[in-house]
């Protein structure tokens, strides 16, 4: 037992005190917003920004342990929760996961493949990196960057000037990164101890709408042994970055069977929500198991599972269907369906309202659940 402090109260934290209070332990989460997803289920939850120095060490002082649920944290709060408190992830892994070109640097020295890329500090030498690459390629700006912002996918040489204008505006490095024709993008979560102990889930695979993560479907529908390669390549990053906790490792791999990483996150991951009711363990449950240096629970895949994401548009038109009978059982297709909901009173368009696991005896039956019920179709 004892307290595990969560910097962040969205929808990640809320999941983890939930897997956390089932093995005994007590949660306080630090999150700006009142009624926040995590703060709910919580023992307690400090309103505070994150960046508020005094509320970081109201939480430090009431945690064992502390975790964060995104990774822009503060360095400077970072530095104060570790020395009034017990930050088992420390700061590097932060540092590094921040900023692409860090973590670039960091898995090619893991001796794991990213695409080839280039950090641009000028407009000129952006243009002389797209004529090398060819195009398509793609702009990033180094940090800050979720759901697909703060991208631009130059299609011709004459994007380079507005695509330069546009990205330096917020004020971080950019990366140039060749334009990777994936045949499917995968993520593997793994995990891993003080004690040295890695363990990594079953590799999804992700169908991604407007850059938001629609679908994880597993087991992805790839060979064994690019499944098995694929885990090796984030257990080996987890080992390489010494991580501890979870890392979740985005791929792609391309159709003659190359892997290459994507980006990290050093959390738990929207891609591994099907753990919840496929596997023996679940991302939540593992990551507090790893930072509580616990054993590590198996990471057997119990049954075929695709989640699928609940937005806000999909809220309405789920709870219409919610009450119907074989919503969450469809007995003719050996479909179970497990509704998640994060507690969040608007149902915003592209929000992350709840997800889905749709449990059946193959993939291909639950893909076909899905499709019928018909609420995603608006996109
Ligand atoms: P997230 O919400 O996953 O944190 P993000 O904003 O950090 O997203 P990325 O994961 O880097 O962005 O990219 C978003 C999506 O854009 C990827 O999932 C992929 O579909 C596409 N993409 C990104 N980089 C490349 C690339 N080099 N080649 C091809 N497609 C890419
Ligand atoms: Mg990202
Ligand atoms: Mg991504």
């Amino acid at each position: 037992g004892g307290t595990i402090g969560v910097l962040g109260g969205g929808q990640l934290g809320r999941m983890l005190a939930l897997a956390g209070r089932n093995i005994g332990y007590r949660f306080v989460t630090l999150d700006p917003t009142e009624d926040a997803p995590c703060g709910q289920v919580a023992d307690e939850q400090i309103q505070a920004s994150y960046d508020d120095v005094d509320a970081a060490r109201r939480l430090a002082a009431v945690s064992d342990v502390i975790t964060y649920e995104f990774e822009n944290v503060d360095a400077h709060v970072t530095d104060i929760l570790m020395k009034e408190s017990y930050v088992p992830q420390g700061s590097k892994l932060l540092y590094t996961t921040q900023h692409r070109l860090r973590e670039k640097k960091a898995i090619e020295a893991a001796g794991v493949p990213v695409a080839p890329y280039a950090e641009i500090t000028s407009a000129e030498q952006l243009r002389e990196a797209v004529e090398r690459f060819g195009t398509p390629c793609v702009l990033k700006t180094a940090t800050g960057g979720y759901d697909g912002k703060g991208q631009w996918v130059i299609r011709s040489l004459d994007e380079v000037n507005e695509a330069y204008e546009t990205l330096s505006r917020a004020k971080t490095e950019l990366v140039l990164e060749q334009f990777i024709h994936f045949d499917k993008e995968l993520s593997v979560i793994a995990a891993r101890s003080p004690r040295g102990e890695v363990k990594a889930f079953p590799a999804a695979e992700n169908i991604h709408v407007h850059n938001i993560l629609h679908l994880s479907i597993v087991p992805a529908r790839i060979s064994a042994e690019i499944q098995k390669e694929a885990e090796k390549l984030a257990m080996r990053i987890a080992d390489s970055l010494g991580v501890i906790g979870l890392i979740a490792v985005e791929l792609f791999l391309t159709k003659d069977g190359q892997l290459y990483v994507n980006e990290l996150a050093p959390r738990p991951h929207n891609s591994g929500h099907y753990t919840m009711e496929a596997c023996r363990t679940s991302q939540f449950e593992q990551h507090v198991r790893a930072i509580c240096n616990l054993p590590l629970g198996s990471t057997e895949l119990m049954s075929p599972v695709v989640m699928v994401n609940l937005l806000g548009e999909h809220v309405d038109p789920l709870l219409e269907q919610i009450d119907q009978p074989g919503f969450l059982e469809d007995e003719e297709l050996g479909v179970s369906a497990k509704v998640h909901l994060y507690g969040k009173k608007e149902a915003k368009e592209k929000r992350k309202m709840g997800h889905i696991n749709v449990l059946a005896s193959d993939v291909e039956q639950a893909l076909a659940w899905i499709e019928r019920k018909g609420i995603w179709e608006s996109k």
